[in-house]
């Protein structure tokens, strides 16, 4: 990998690094872009698969792929575990690297608020393997249900809890519903999957925060015609495999997912510069870090408010906009010319989906829900997906599932593990 060139190192092939290498094609760099795994995943519609609407492969593309026409980038899979700015290297598990300049994309994990232990009884959504292991779980709770007498591990096998009212907890608890009173309704002959309760617990005062209260007032209503349990102003105290616990209450239940906080990854603690909150770094407006100024940060990993004074959210258009941005940063660094105006976000909006035909979206000041919400919601998911073959099969499946009711990807498989999967796996079990 010499090249003679100014070597930019993009650490992370998400939304923000995938943006950001490709920017840079016609830049005279060479573009290094490491990722802990060979695949760039479209976070966006993992609920699905992790409700068994959609296979692995249909929402993740090798990062291999998707660069493979541009000549001036090179893919290692690598799992990066620190920096030293003063040397100029990216520390990987496969030794150091040397940039001239780095953008760190590593985006953010779920954060359990100091209870890391929960994480056993109630895995995140985050990555491929999350998605088949919640499926794995959903799937097997009805399997062990249809097999046992015991009529309190049947209650606790047919109890479902989504912890978090953000956009995923909805859409968890929605396509939950959706399985047992739908999809798998006909299915088993000892238990009535209908019988299956679903709960969505979150902490705040109302679900879907970010969104405007009509909206959010739909999105209830529509969950309580699924027969949802929406709890509000709940903060869980414990999730263990016998259930999940508050304050004054307790649901016995065998599947919990945890939909509820983010963390960033440690780039902070790479870089040795102070994080917020939730780990973010704090950078400038041209999305380099104060005083390191061949280092940017970009996507969930970063903090911001851009130039017209906006938070910038932890969503993928924010992500894919930073990506963008540091790449022409860079591009004018090594051109010689002048950088470009600070960083501005655009909002796209945001949306939400329940179920079937019915969905939640504010586009600018529009405020979508109901079927054209829906329709709105599934356009713009296969817009942004990777690929011809990867829009059609999932429009396909869709579609299939709409006119049948049913889920073509219903299958219990042993997810590969991940932090700890072990764990979680003994709790499933
Ligand atoms: C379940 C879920 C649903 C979501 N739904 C929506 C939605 O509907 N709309 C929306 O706009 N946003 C949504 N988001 C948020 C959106 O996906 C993120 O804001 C976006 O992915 C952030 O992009 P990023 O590039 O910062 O990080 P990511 O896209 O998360 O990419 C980070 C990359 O870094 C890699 N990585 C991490 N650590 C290391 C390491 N140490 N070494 C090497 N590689 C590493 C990861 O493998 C990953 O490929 C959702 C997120 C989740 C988890």
């Amino acid at each position: 990998m010499r090249t003679g060139l100014p070597r930019v190192v993009i650490a992370g092939a998400g939304f923000g690094g995938i943006s950001a290498a490709r920017a840079l094609r016609r830049a005279p760099v060479e573009v290094v872009i490491l990722d802990r795994h060979n695949h760039h995943c479209f976070q966006p519609l993992l609920y699905q698969v992790a409700t068994a609407a959609l296979s692995p492969a249909d929402v993740a593309w090798p990062i291999r792929y998707i660069l493979r026409n541009q000549p001036n980038a090179t893919v290692l899979m690598s799992r990066v575990v620190g920096v030293d700015p003063a040397a100029k290297l990216v520390e990987t598990d496969d030794g150091p690297l040397r940039y001239d300049h780095l953008v760190l994309a590593t985006g953010a994990t779920h954060s359990y608020f100091g209870h890391d232990e929960w994480a056993d009884a109630a895995p995140g959504l985050k990555r491929i393997e999350d998605a088949t292991y919640i499926r794995r779980k959903i799937l097997l709770a009805f399997e062990r249900a249809e097999a046992t007498d015991d009529a309190a591990a049947r209650l606790r096998l047919l109890n479902f809890v989504v912890v978090g009212g953000g956009p995923t907890g909805v859409e968890m608890a929605g396509a939950i519903a959706e399985i047992a009173r739908l999809t798998l309704a006909k299915d088993f002959r000892r238990i009535d999957p209908r019988k299956a309760r679903v709960a969505l617990i979150e902490a705040g005062e109302r679900i879907l925060p970010a969104l405007p209260d009509d909206l959010a007032d739909y999105a209830v209503r529509a969950l309580h015609r699924m027969d949802v349990d929406v709890r509000t102003a709940t903060t869980v105290t414990g999730c263990d495999r016998h259930g999940v616990s508050w304050d004054g209450g307790h649901i016995p239940a065998a599947t919990i997912i945890w939909a509820a906080g983010v963390v960033a990854s440690p780039v902070a603690r790479w870089l040795d510069v102070p994080a917020d909150r939730t780990g973010r770094v704090r950078v400038d407006p041209d999305l380099s870090v104060p005083d390191r100024r061949d280092v940017y940060v970009i996507g969930d990993a970063a903090s911001l408010n851009d130039a017209a004074g906006q938070v910038v959210p932890g969503l993928a258009p924010a992500a894919k906009q930073m990506g963008r941005y540091a790449a022409r940063v860079i591009a004018a660094r090594v051109a010689g010319r002048a950088p470009p105006r600070p960083f501005r976000y655009r909002d796209l909006g945001m949306f939400a989906t329940i179920g079937r035909r019915a969905a939640v979206a504010r586009i600018g000041g529009v405020h979508l829900k109901g079927l054209i919400g829906w329709l709105t919601w599934c356009a713009a998911h296969v817009y942004f997906l990777i690929g011809t073959r990867n829009r059609f099969i999932v429009a396909f499946s869709w579609l299939w599932e709409y006119l049948t009711l049913q889920r073509g990807a219903r299958l219990i498989t042993d997810a590969a593990p991940s932090a700890t999967d072990s764990a979680h796996r003994r709790a499933a079990e």
